[in-house]
């Protein structure tokens, strides 16, 4: 099955910026991934497909090898364990490129020695704003590779065997003359597995290993933020011929607020006043993340000022005193007025003009005294 390019994937250009994939692959993942998608065997290949995609572009030494050589450069199924070409006869190619083998969901089997650590996985865990705050228990649904049942893992047809490689003799390295030198390689034929499977399990195709679906409860430490990751160890793939399994990432990524804005441990939100409650002063209800709670304004409140309420942001997860709820207050234009409050609005606006305007709004006044300071400037 030919590949697609893997910028093509993620909907990016050749020369992205690893930001700019990084963006890519997260709207890509959460598009497609499985927990949003149960049972769409289209949008699981497709996740995988973003998912291969960004395991290679964002690392650095592995989207070089993509760019230089496609997908040969990176495809851990191009050494095809029938041993048809492939990287053992490319002059060590695999060894250059060997962590690349260890990709996370393609099921990379053919490795050069024959116990292997099982790949990390990744997982994107999208949080709510309380939820990362709070702390909570996750379950999520991970794909992962797990030892075959068919064949107890050997890769071999029920009631057949893995047989001795010939090529090598069962050693895994073959001598290769190239010129002069006589150099050692990984054996063409088995990977360095030192056998050779002559009859396929039909279950796992020879790999040993199928891919599943295992659901985790995990659990969410409270102050958690975007961007943290927590390692559940040996809950990644399975390890190949007893290798241990390898570790889960879950990479936290909290969804905006409709309310609330987080920055590190503070929290922000914006609160509209009316211009009479700015103006004579008030008491507030505004919203915390542990209910409501009260806010004296003062009279003659500015719009735009900020009012710190303490310890009601968010305790960071890595220690540390609690942060504050910051909020901002706007105060709002009224609008659909009646007749009757127009005409209070324009006797309330004689009323300043009376007083000198002045008094009641020092900064306009100052600042069409400074605006009135340029021009004459300007024109003298
Ligand atoms: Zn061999
Ligand atoms: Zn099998």
């Amino acid at each position: 099955m030919a590949k697609r390019d893997f910028y093509e994937v993620l909907g990016v250009e050749k020369g992205a910026s690893d930001k700019e994939i990084k963006k890519a692959y997260r709207r890509m993942a959460m598009k497609f991934h499985p927990d949003r998608n149960p049972d769409d065997k289209e949008a699981e290949e497709n996740f995988k497909e973003v998912n291969e995609a960004f395991e290679i572009l964002s690392d650095d030494q592995k989207r070089a090898a993509y760019d230089q050589y496609g997908h040969a450069g990176v495809d851990p199924n191009m050494g095809g364990m029938g041993g048809t070409g492939g990287f053992g006869g490319a002059g060590g190619f695999g060894d250059v490129f060997g962590d690349v083998f260890g990709d996370i969901f393609g099921g990379g089997g053919h490795s050069r020695s024959s116990v292997q650590r099982g790949a990390d996985l990744r997982y994107q865990l999208e949080l709510s704003l309380e939820e990362a705050v709070k702390g909570t228990t996750k379950k999520i649904k991970i794909p992962s590779l797990v030892g075959c049942k068919s064949c107890d893992g050997t890769g071999a047809k029920k009631g057949t065997s893995p047989v001795t490689c010939s090529t090598c003799g069962g050693v895994g390295q073959v001598r290769m003359q190239q010129g002069f030198f006589s150099v050692q390689q990984t054996c063409p034929d088995c990977h360095g597995t030192g056998k050779m499977i002559k009859d396929p399990c039909r279950e796992c195709h020879g790999e040993g290993r199928v891919q599943e679906y295992k659901t985790l409860s995990v659990k969410i430490p409270a102050g958690v933020d975007t961007g943290d990751r927590i390692r559940l160890a040996g809950e990644g793939e399975a390890g190949v011929n007893g290798g241990p399994a390898g570790d889960l990432y879950v990479q936290v990524s909290v969804v905006d607020h409709p309310i609330f804005q987080r920055d590190g441990k503070h929290l922000y939100c914006e609160v509209p006043i009316t211009f009479v409650d700015a103006a004579l002063g008030g008491e507030l209800e505004v919203p915390t993340l542990d209910g409501r709670v009260k806010l004296k304004i003062p009279k003659e409140t500015q719009t735009g000022k900020l009012f710190r309420l303490r310890d009601k942001g968010v305790t960071p997860v890595r220690g540390g005193s609690r942060g504050d709820l910051m909020c901002r207050v706007v105060v709002e234009t009224p609008v659909h007025l009646t007749e009757r409050q127009k005409e209070l609005m324009q006797e309330l606006k004689e009323t300043f003009v009376a007083e000198g305007e002045h008094r009641q709004s020092p900064k306009k006044t100052s600042f069409f005294e400074g605006v009135k300071k340029f021009f004459d400037d300007m024109s003298s």
